[in-house]
């Protein structure tokens, strides 16, 4: 459970006046929820999310994780950006079985888990390829994959699709929501996209540029039964 209370963000600029980016943010978001954040460019979101990543300091408010402040980059967290972010002189399994390298987990196991997950992003026959090798979206799932594999609770998301196509992002969107029902992962899903925010979230908020705070918030009526053990999809095929 993330819990963001009272958090405010004001950035000292070069040369003009102080910006206050997030004023006041109170927000909870439960375990194994999938939230997504919409609103207007420059209205706070990724300054936000980089607050829950620990990226950023807030000078005001508290954030905490299943109780504990996050003052800093955790494991329980992990970030999925617009752009990859892939290492270039690594390959797509180099590059999922990196950050478990930092873990201090052994090569073959490294690569048994990064198989497992780039398994689950439909990319196996491409675990040899650099990324100027791949297309955006393999690119992108690639990304997904490497974060996956870091087995966080947490996974925030700050525009994951927004470079790609819409056919790509229809394919994405199933991914995404074929991990979610697998492994309930908390997920804090920034985008621009109205009609991707209602069908992968179970609620969505929406910032004001003004001040900077949450303005409206609403549940998603999903397209399938989320809280059975067996759920259906009903999904738009690309
Ligand atoms: P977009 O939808 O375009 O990604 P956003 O909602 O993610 O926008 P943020 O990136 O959070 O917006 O930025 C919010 C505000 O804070 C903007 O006015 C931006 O210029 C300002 N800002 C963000 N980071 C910094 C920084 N490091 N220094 C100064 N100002 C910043
Ligand atoms: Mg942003």
């Amino acid at each position: 459970m993330i819990e963001i209370s009272n958090v405010s963000k004001t950035f000292q600029q070069r040369g003009s006046a102080p910006y206050t980016a997030i004023h006041d943010v109170s927000l909870t978001i439960g375990k194994g929820e999938f939230v997504s954040l919409l609103g207007p460019s420059g209205c706070g979101k990724s300054t936000l999310l980089n607050l829950v990543a620990g990226l950023e300091n807030a000078e005001q408010g508290i954030i905490t994780v299943n109780g504990k402040p996050c003052g800093g980059p955790g494991p329980d967290r992990v970030v999925v950006f617009q752009e990859h972010a892939l290492f270039p002189w690594l390959t797509v399994l180099e590059n999922v079985a990196f950050g478990l390298k930092q873990k201090g987990i052994g090569k073959a196991e490294r690569e048994e888990i990064a198989k497992e997950h780039i398994k689950a992003v439909h990319l196996s026959k491409f675990t040899d390829r650099y990324p100027h090798e791949l297309s955006g979206g393999m690119k992108q799932r690639a990304a997904i994959a490497r974060a996956l594999a870091m087995d966080s609770e947490i996974l925030l998301m700050d525009e994951p699709f927004a470079a790609l196509d819409e056919q790509t992002r229809l394919i994405l969107h199933k991914d995404l929501e074929e991990i979610w029902l697998k492994t309930r992962k908390t997920i804090l899903f920034i985008t621009h996209n109205i009609r991707e925010a209602v069908i992968l979230s179970d609620r969505v908020l929406v910032m004001s540029t003004r001040p900077g705070s949450i303005k409206k918030e609403f549940a998603v009526q999903a397209a399938r039964p989320r809280n059975q053990a067996d759920p259906v999809l009903h999904h738009v095929e690309a």
